[in-house]
């Protein structure tokens, strides 16, 4: 992960708006249902659509609260409207996105799904220790 992302990250966790979403049940199950790859082609078909274009005519509102993972992961990591983008990540509104500004807005996301994955993950006991020389004659 870039420091960049890894910073902004950071400061995210800092706003109590931003850190209140979470993934939840459904979410999760989602994901691990349709797997990471469609999640990611999602994500980059949702900025191509809602976040990219110079212009917005709902721009604050594209972004619905829930309903799908990547939505939530935008709220979080405000990356759901130009004008958030434009106030956490520098970058400006009222002209289409370059594309590395779209793989910047794409990793930003992705990265902060990975990071709910991993802490949702179930955790799993070490079940399987080897046992040497216990076996009974
Ligand atoms: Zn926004």
């Amino acid at each position: 992960m870039s420091k960049k992302i890894d910073d902004v990250l950071k400061r995210l966790t800092q706003s109590s708006f931003r850190s209140q979403f979470k993934l939840d049940e459904k979410d999760l199950e989602y994901i691990s249902v349709r797997g990471f790859d469609t999640i990611k082609k999602h994500a980059y078909d949702f900025i191509a659509r809602r976040i990219a274009p110079p212009v917005i005519k709902n721009d604050g509102k594209q972004t619905p609260m829930s309903g799908h993972p990547v939505f939530k992961a935008q709220h979080a990591t405000a990356t759901c409207c130009r004008k958030c983008l434009e106030k956490w990540h520098k970058i400006k509104i009222n002209r289409q996105l370059n594309q590395k500004e779209i793989q910047y807005t794409g990793d930003v996301i992705l990265e902060w799904l990975e990071k709910q994955c991993v802490k949702n993950q179930p955790k799993r006991k070490k079940d399987k220790k080897e046992k040497i020389g216990t076996e009974k004659s």
